[in-house]
């Protein structure tokens, strides 16, 4: 097992103190430096460092970065939200490092599409009610370009835009 053990530190953000959500650092006990090239072939990075070695990714609707000596967890519910994914994270790292034979490293993040291109596929002119939960159509693309949401969300797109939709977000490793 790499990962043994961490604790955990819960904090709200500093530049805006009316925030619900708090934020989470795991403080690593062990060095997991050698794993993050895996977990970036593995997790899809939006972002890789190679030195010092850190990965960002999405999961369960968050951004989360690894570092050797620490995961930083934004946007989280609660304590018990951050405790979830931890546990998660923590069985991931140690799943994916005693698999590490079985999987190419990759040292380079897959890339993000492209907001305009993800735009042009949606029906930006529809009289719509907003039934995405977006204020606007550039906002539910930006979400969609960063896998947060998915472009079903809207109730409007044409079906060839999202199967040409399906295919771009394909490239990213990302499903609709
Ligand atoms: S429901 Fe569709 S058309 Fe309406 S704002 Fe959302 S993305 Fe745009």
């Amino acid at each position: 097992m790499l990962l043994e053990s961490y604790t955990k530190e819960i904090f709200r953000s500093k530049c805006n103190t009316q925030a619900q959500s708090v934020h989470c650092f795991a403080h690593l006990d062990q060095d997991i430096s050698e794993v993050i090239p895996y977990l970036n072939a593995e997790l899809g990075g939006d972002a890789f460092t190679r030195e010092p070695p850190s990965v960002t990714f999405k999961a369960h609707g968050k951004l989360i970065t690894v570092h050797p000596d620490k995961i930083a967890i934004n946007a989280l519910q609660d304590e018990e939200e951050a405790e979830k994914i931890c546990r998660w994270l923590q069985s991931e790292i140690n799943d994916i490092w005693e698999r590490r034979d079985e999987i190419e490293p990759r040292y380079a993040a897959r890339g993000q599409p492209q907001l305009l291109k993800v735009l042009k596929l949606l029906p930006t002119n529809a009289q719509c009610s907003k039934e995405c939960g977006q204020p606007t159509c550039m906002v539910l693309a930006k979400l969609v370009a960063e896998g947060a949401k998915s472009p079903e969300d809207c109730p409007h797109i044409e079906p060839d835009n999202l199967e040409q939709m399906e295919q771009y977000l394909a490239q990213f490793e990302m499903e609709v």
